[in-house]
């Protein structure tokens, strides 16, 4: 069986590029994965026992204020009306996250306005007043001052990277809002909601073309199977979304990366936390977070049972050989090495590096949506048409 284009790894990115070149260039596409299932790390699965929806990768939250990312998700599955709340347990007390009014008006036992609100925490973060932080320890301050920065980001951060804050970009922290009124949604953007029928439903649907084929358990490097990289590579176009490292045999130095473990349990009760994600900020606690997942789905309730409830603790490491690469790690090692794979990845004959580990960046799953959607009208569309012309 032949080919017009190899999609290496299943998870949105590759879907996407696989889903729009099946249905609209009616080009055939193969998609290899190496895991046993489809979807990367948005794949979910039934807990065998409860039956309750279980994010394998970690807990998956959709959201965007992309029009067409919205417009295509919506081609595959429909979203539960979801809207994402985080709590956060700070020495015995939970407080709202992300940071708003009522989590400053809680810590501080006050009953600030906004103005004052505002007022307070310029003073707070006076110190570094004017300046444009570059990295997560200064711009965590700049936002919040110390007192609210040592109480629910730094511990919690260095729980989560295990690398010193100042060392860690500004824009990992510039991921969380900061509110000053009662506002406690964790996510600004315009759509949010949970595919109704579950992420692996809507997963399998992308892939869900005659002219999509998905070979599971394949590794692209893997010579004994028929599609790997020394087979394929200048002989059929190859969209590529496995680490960028792996693909050049590190010959530029291992990127780093986090990797998460995550420890289930199903426990003989109802409800453990009654929201369905709890951070722990303080360091006497190894995990960062505990998820429940049936609070994700509210809808389900008659069918997910009231005796047994599933949670995950989260717990956060620097990825060894054999894990799996979560966050791009991002030191300015890293950029460096980076910036010479991707001169390497650009003298590649036809082989085009896209999603989260092809291009070692953090991507929501609406971005890498997006960044596929772009990579396919802007490169493979003219690729296909031109050749085919
Ligand atoms: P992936 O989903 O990682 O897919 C890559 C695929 O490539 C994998 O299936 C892998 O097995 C395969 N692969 C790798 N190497 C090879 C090889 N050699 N041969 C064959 N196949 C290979 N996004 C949100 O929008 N909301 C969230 O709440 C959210 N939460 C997240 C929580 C965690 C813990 C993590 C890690 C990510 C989260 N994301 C979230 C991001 C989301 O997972 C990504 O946007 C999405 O995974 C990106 O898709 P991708 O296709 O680029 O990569
Ligand atoms: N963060 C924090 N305390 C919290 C939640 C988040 O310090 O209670 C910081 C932490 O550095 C984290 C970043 O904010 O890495 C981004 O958080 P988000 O929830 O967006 O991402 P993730 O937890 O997936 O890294």
């Amino acid at each position: 069986m032949s080919y017009d284009l190899i999609v290496v790894g299943s998870g949105l990115f590759g879907l996407t590029i696989a889903e729009r070149c099946a249905s609209e260039l009616d080009l055939k596409v193969l998609i290899i994965d190496r895991r046993s299932h489809i979807g990367g790390n948005a794949y979910s699965e039934a807990e065998p026992e409860t039956g309750i929806e279980v994010h394998r990768y970690g807990a998956h939250l959709f959201h965007t204020s992309n029009e067409k990312v919205w417009e295509y998700v919506n081609r595959f599955t429909a979203f539960t009306p979801y809207v994402h709340r985080v709590y956060t347990t700070h020495k015995g007390e939970v407080y709202p996250m992300p940071i708003n009014l009522g989590t400053i008006n809680q810590f501080f036992r006050a009953a600030y306005t906004p103005g004052e609100a505002r007022e307070l925490i310029k003073e707070q973060a006076a110190e570094l007043a004017g300046q444009d932080p570059q990295n997560l320890n200064d711009k965590g301050i700049q936002l919040i001052g110390r007192p609210l920065y040592e109480a629910f980001i730094r511990d919690y951060t260095a729980k989560q990277w295990q690398t010193d804050a100042k060392d860690l970009p500004a824009s990992i922290i510039s991921r969380l809002p900061v509110r000053y009124t009662y506002d406690n949604r964790y996510f600004n953007d315009t759509y949010e909601g949970l595919p109704v029928d579950g992420y692996t439903a809507w997963l399998e649907k992308m892939a869900d073309h005659p002219n999509i084929t998905v070979q599971l358990e394949t590794d692209f490097f893997d010579d004994s199977q028929e599609f790997s990289k020394s087979k394929v590579v200048g002989s059929t176009p190859v969209v590529y979304t496995g680490p960028v490292d792996r693909y050049f045999d590190y010959a530029e130095g291992e990127l780093a990366w986090r990797t998460l473990d995550f420890e289930e349990e199903v426990l003989p009760i109802e409800d453990f936390q009654g929201t369905p994600v709890m951070n722990y900020p303080d360091a006497d606690k190894d995990y960062t977070r505990i998820h429940e997942f049936k609070h994700f789905h509210p809808e389900r309730a008659d069918s997910y049972p009231k005796d047994k409830t599933v949670i995950m603790r989260e717990y956060s490491r620097f990825a060894e050989s054999g894990d799996e690469p979560y966050y791009p790690v991002n030191t300015p090692q890293d950029r460096e090495r980076l910036l010479a794979y991707r001169e390497l990845a650009k003298a590649e004959q036809d082989v085009h590096f896209g999603g989260r580990l092809g291009t070692y960046q953090y991507l929501d799953m609406h971005m890498a949506i997006a960044s596929a959607l772009g990579m396919y009208e802007n490169t493979l569309v003219p690729h296909f048409r031109g050749e085919s012309a």
